[in-house]
């Protein structure tokens, strides 16, 4: 295969910081679209999976799930995409194409397993690591490849491919709309996603935060009521009151004092995946019929769904740009709940 030698950033092992590295991209072959990335997110998941918090993870780790670029060459039989085209990549780069699931458009939930954009095998590179948008260009098929719509800020536009799709794809699943009560529980990068989101979606939203500091703005980013949830008072005016809640905390937690929260067939559903187990007493469900759920991201279809439903309504993320030689200190912060909301790496800056 022929491959191309580009610059990266990421670990060798889990306990190591993140530093300057070299991997192979292939050459594109004739469905692939080759991308010279010019943004990208920095997701909670970059953090767990670089330190094998999940589990060991693959070595060396590129992490970077939610890219921005611009198409820089395509393959013969490319067809959807041009060069010189905005776009974005996602969680996911490859999958089956052919399990009921990816036929349903779930390609998340691809039966024999999607090839996630980092930490997955290569199906090109037999033996070896996916490598993420923490680099300067990725080469991935057009079928798993997003537009981005032209209203969007490029750099604004990059935590959509994560944190907006993953917050996406359950307010829609579980119907949030007009006449719901619905919480958002984590005002990180996917809390604030899902607060503007669920927002739009016409639904009367309540954020639950730990930090203080972020009680205006989450009225700023669409939130109606905000409950700091370490106040057990406050926790308690909304017993039985919420249709639905979307959890995005990274860390270990009191679900029970949330799944207490909703009403009779209310559901909550899970995307933050802190690393240990949360603990469910039987009866913060049997007494009301409530659900317990979780999602993972989105499909591809969907994800351009949301990127137009967030181009539609004027929804970018609230960025703060670092450059690729921070992201260390950008890690350190994202423990800390200390990022408003998401940072995004300017790959400008992997040149220097
Ligand atoms: P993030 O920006 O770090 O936000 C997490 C938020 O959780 C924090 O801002 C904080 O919000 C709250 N939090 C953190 N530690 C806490 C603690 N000890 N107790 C209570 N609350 C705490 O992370 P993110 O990128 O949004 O990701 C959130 C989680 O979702 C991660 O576990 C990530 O891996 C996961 N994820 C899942 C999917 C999926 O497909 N299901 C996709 C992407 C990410 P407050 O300051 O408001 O309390
Ligand atoms: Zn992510």
């Amino acid at each position: 295969m022929e491959v191309k030698e580009i610059k990266a950033y990421g670990t060798a092992e889990a306990t190591a910081p993140l530093d300057q590295l070299n991997i192979n991209r292939r050459k594109p072959t004739p469905h692939d679209v080759e991308i010279e990335i010019l943004f990208c997110g920095v997701c909670h998941s970059d953090l767990h999976t670089a330190r094998s918090e999940w589990g060991p993870s693959m070595y060396p780790c590129v992490p970077g799930h939610e890219i921005v670029g611009r198409i820089v060459s395509v393959g013969a039989h490319v067809n959807k995409f041009q060069v010189g085209q905005m776009v974005g990549v996602g969680c996911l780069v490859d999958s089956c194409q052919e399990c009921q699931y990816c036929k349903e458009g779930l390609e998340q939930y691809c039966e024999p397993g999607a090839t996630q954009t980092y930490n997955s095998p290569d199906k090109h590179f037999p033996g070896n690591p996916t490598f993420g948008g923490y680099s300067e260009s990725i080469v991935v098929n057009e079928n798993f490849v997003l537009s981005i719509p032209e209203n969007l800020d490029p750099a604004a536009a990059a935590p959509l491919l994560c944190a907006g799709i993953t917050t996406y794809s359950p307010l829609h699943h579980w119907k949030v709309g007009p006449g719901q009560t619905v919480g958002i529980v984590g005002i990180g990068g996917l809390g604030h996603m899902g607060l503007k989101i669920a927002k739009a979606m016409g639904a009367h939203v309540v954020a639950f935060t730990t930090s203080e500091s972020k009680f205006a703005e989450a009225k700023r980013l669409g939130a109606d009521e905000v409950v700091l949830s370490k106040d057990a008072e406050q926790m308690a005016a909304y017993r039985g009151k919420l249709h639905f809640i979307l959890d995005c905390v990274s860390a270990e937690h009191d679900i029970n004092a949330y799944l207490n929260l909703l009403r009779v067939d209310g559901s909550l559903a899970l995307v933050g995946a802190p690393e240990k187990p949360l603990p469910v007493a039987a009866f913060s469900l049997i007494p009301a019929r409530r659900s317990f759920a979780g999602s993972m991201i989105g499909g591809i279809a969907e994800t351009q769904e949301m990127l137009n439903f967030c181009a539609e309504h004027n929804i970018p993320a609230d960025i703060e740009i670092i450059n690729i030689q921070n992201i260390n200190e950008a890690y350190e912060r994202l423990l800390k709940g200390d990022v408003k909301y998401r940072f995004v790496i300017d790959m400008a800056s992997l040149k220097n």
